[in-house]
């Protein structure tokens, strides 16, 4: 198959690219570089299944000739970047999907959304299934992001139900690895970069709040299954695994062999106190079930910065 990726330098959509490669498609990774960088596809350069467009995809996408899916990644997707660029965050989650499911339609295109458990807000639901419509404040700090991808699904699912698109929607829990940027400031790797420097460990609020934490390989994997199922209502994909950040943090400091002390800092604006994917729905669907504790994928990050931070 040809394939379009968005955000394809970016962490998510660079590991996507890889795994489609790897299953013989054709891929176009597209990227504006706005939080992704060239590093996350030097390793495809001459490939000769790979072409790179660099295009911002809020604006109106050119293409000519085939094109059999779309795989819509391009966000923000750190707090600390879309508070920093709220504007565009709403861009590429609303224009940018419009354009990517015009360009769909116009293709015959099967259409792939990167959503986000941030759909479900703070939620009053605990684990979230899909069925839950969340709790989310629209006008908050966050909302920019949280609203862009509750819009997004809509659209989606407006074109899958009024032009009989072929749509996908997958809402991503908390995921961890490789590729991402050091200071990009999510908790994994702020944690690993803090802990391997011998820099406080900055825990927001005292630490109780939770998140499940998904190795990359198994969130790409539960994507392509997606992609290739009979789906078109939004899935979660994640780990299950819960845990605070509080322990995270004391994890991180014992795999690391760090000395780093714990600071404790103010927690965000409408961060949320709880977060745990229901993946009942993807082990039925799908037969999927994520297979990397978070420990093992710990060991492979930690590497993975090491590697970053002293070369
Ligand atoms: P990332 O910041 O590493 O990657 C996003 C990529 O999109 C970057 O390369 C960036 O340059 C690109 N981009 C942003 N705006 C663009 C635009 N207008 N035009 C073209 N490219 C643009 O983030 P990520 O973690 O890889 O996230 C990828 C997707 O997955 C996002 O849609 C995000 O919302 C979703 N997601 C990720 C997680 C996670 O835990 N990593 C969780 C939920 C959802
Ligand atoms: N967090 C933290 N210290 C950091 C970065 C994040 O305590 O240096 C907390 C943050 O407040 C949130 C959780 O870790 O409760 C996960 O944050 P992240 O930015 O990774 O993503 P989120 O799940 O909030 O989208």
């Amino acid at each position: 198959m040809k394939l379009l990726v968005t955000g394809a330098a970016g962490f998510l959509g660079s590991h996507l690219t890889d795994r489609l490669l790897a299953e013989d498609h054709s891929v176009v990774g597209m990227d504006n570089f706005l939080t992704g960088s060239e590093r996350n596809l030097a390793h495809l350069a001459g490939h000769p299944r790979f072409e790179f467009r660099r295009h911002n995809v809020a604006e109106f996408i050119p293409w000519k000739g085939p094109l059999d899916g779309i795989f819509h990644f391009a966000s923000p997707a750190s707090p600390v970047d879309y508070l920093q660029l709220p504007i565009q965050t709403l861009k590429v989650g609303s224009l940018g999907t419009h354009n990517c499911l015009g360009l769909a339609r116009a293709t015959g295109a099967r259409f792939f959304l990167a959503s986000t458990s941030e759909v479900y807000g703070d939620p009053l639901v605990h684990p979230q299934p899909e069925s839950y419509w969340g709790n989310v404040n629209p006008i908050g700090v966050r909302g920019v992001y949280d609203e862009a991808k509750r819009f997004a699904e809509a659209i989606t699912m407006a074109y899958h139900r009024f032009h009989g698109l072929e749509t996908r929607i997958v809402r991503i829990f908390n995921t961890y690895g490789p590729r991402m940027r050091p200071h990009d400031g999510r908790v994994v790797s702020n944690f690993i970069v803090q802990a391997l420097q011998g820099e406080p460990i900055t825990i927001y609020g005292d630490g109780s709040q939770t998140r499940s934490f998904c190795y990359v390989s198994d969130l790409i994997d539960g994507i392509y299954r997606l992609f290739r199922s009979e789906r078109s209502e939004p899935l979660n994909v994640g780990n299950p695994g819960e845990f605070t950040v509080g322990e995270l943090a004391e994890l991180v400091r014992g795999m690391t062999g760090s000395n780093s002390q714990l600071q404790y800092r103010p927690l965000p604006q409408d961060d949320p106190r709880v977060r745990k994917p229901d993946i009942t729905a993807a082990r039925a669907l799908l037969g999927w079930e994520p297979v990397v504790p978070l420990r093992e994928g710990l060991v492979e990050t930690i590497d993975y910065f090491r590697k970053v931070l002293g070369g």
